[in-house]
């Protein structure tokens, strides 16, 4: 009752134009039905009565702005963005925001979500939210992109803020972006460099943000092999689907430590190496401007084909929704490692499960990211900065730790690790919410 009516309130008074248009409405992607097959086989682990259930599962705000910008040649153009806040009962809601020709509402009501049971399972002290834009961000000039970034910020000035809503980087977004939202807030605000998280470090960024999620990828995959008596990583295969931040990032530390990243792709397409893929050299190479599939040092191969190698480890590290009912059977890995936010569907899930193939879910694998952000945020509290080593350690211990508790929940319920993640970021937002007091 407190979500709806406070969302209605919010519909009521926020002050930027809400829209629902059919379009957003057809293009219903079905995304948030997939976060909410997996919570709710979580909850029915719990036995929560049904009223608790609506609370836990209804973002408390959804802001629709429309963005005008006039673009280069002089033309207008419009585009639609959405922040979607889930809740805030464990602390401010947090989240990124996504530049996407995909995004849409039903997607970022998803996404918001998972960061609420992410920051939940990570035991930080936030919310869940998200953000994004509907847009090609390719097709726009740097110029562009700062309008439309700080439009946004215009647009959604009121129901963010350092101890509200911090939005950061998600797909296609970055430190550049990030700076360009701290100024347009603090312009109307006044100096807040803790609005928004994933800045430069020269400008309140924090040292190891970039790395974060990549890095909190390889410990998780760590735990997860040797708490299943499967050793450690090196020399294991290892095989990254998307090479953006989280994927070249993760790809790199795991080559570090010896794993043997066999093959990568990106949007374009793929590259394949059964001895090993050089990943600082394939960086550089891409940094200079050249595609993925033109590296020497590896054999370019389909993208599409990349999930079905044959290899120990493969990292989901794109979109969403790649391994479905329809392709599960075709994986020839022992673990899923899900970097990406929402990779696997429930029917894919299932599959999975019947196959035996052990699955690291997203909202445990991914939280490097926001984990290390909760650090960059205390630090532009504090103003302060961190030693690299002190984000790396502490991060070190955020993901072990929460690994602990996931596995003990898997191990005690007798319950796949997907759905223990879930018990125990439900079980964290429940108790915040009962202490709190729901009128
Ligand atoms: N976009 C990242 C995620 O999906 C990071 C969010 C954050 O740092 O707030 O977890």
């Amino acid at each position: 009752a407190r979500a709806c009516s406070r969302r209605l309130h919010d519909a009521l008074t926020i002050n930027a134009p809400l829209i629902l248009s059919s379009t957003q409405a057809r293009h219903a992607s079905g995304h948030s039905e997939n976060t909410n097959t997996f919570i709710k086989e979580a909850l029915r682990e719990l036995e929560y009565p049904e009223k608790l259930q609506r609370l836990l599962l209804t973002p408390q705000r959804e802001v629709l702005v429309e963005l005008v910008i006039t673009k280069d040649n002089g033309e207008i153009e419009t585009f639609n963005a959405y922040r979607v806040q889930h809740d805030d009962s464990r602390g401010p809601f947090k989240g990124g925001l996504r530049y996407h020709p995909h995004v849409d509402l039903d997607d970022v009501r998803s996404l918001a979500s998972l960061m609420t049971w992410k920051t939940a399972v990570m035991d930080i002290p936030f919310g869940g939210a998200k953000g994004g834009i509907t847009v090609d961000p390719k097709a726009l000039s740097e110029r562009e992109l700062e309008k439309l970034t700080r439009k946004l910020v215009q647009s959604i000035k009121d129901v963010i803020g350092p101890l509200m809503d911090i939005p950061a980087p998600d797909m296609n977004t970055d430190g550049r972006i990030m700076a360009w939202a701290f100024d347009e807030y603090s312009k109307h605000q006044g100096f807040s460099p803790g609005v928004v998280t994933g800045k430069p470090v020269h400008l309140h960024g924090s040292l190891g943000r970039e790395a974060a999620t990549g890095r909190g990828t390889v410990f998780a995959t760590r735990e997860l092999l040797k708490h299943t008596g499967n050793g450690t990583i090196a020399g294991k295969t290892i095989v990254v689907q998307g090479f953006g931040n989280v994927g070249a990032w993760a790809a790199e530390i795991f080559a570090e430590q010896g794993g043997k990243v066999i093959a990568v792709s990106d949007a374009e397409g793929a590259v394949h190496n059964e001895s090993g893929l050089d990943i600082p050299a394939l960086r550089r190479h891409l940094a200079s401007g050249s595609k993925l599939s033109s590296f020497s040092e590896g054999t370019a191969i389909d993208k599409a084909s990349i999930l079905s190698l044959e290899c120990d480890v493969l990292v989901p590290a794109a979109i969403g929704g790649v391994i479905t009912e329809d392709n599960a059977d075709s994986l020839q890995c022992r673990f899923v490692i899900e970097a990406a936010n929402g990779p696997t569907t429930p029917g894919g899930d299932q599959k999975l499960r019947s196959r035996g193939i052990e699955v690291l879910p997203d909202i445990y694998t991914n939280g490097g990211g926001v984990t290390v952000s909760f650090f960059e945020w205390v630090q532009n509290l504090q103003n302060f900065r961190w030693e690299e080593e002190d984000v790396n350690r502490k991060l070190d211990r955020t993901m072990t730790e929460a690994f602990a508790a996931v596995w003990a929940t898997s191990k005690e319920k007798r319950i796949p690790l997907r759905t223990a993640a879930f018990v125990k970021a439900l079980e964290r937002v429940t108790r915040a919410h009962i202490h709190r007091g729901f009128d």
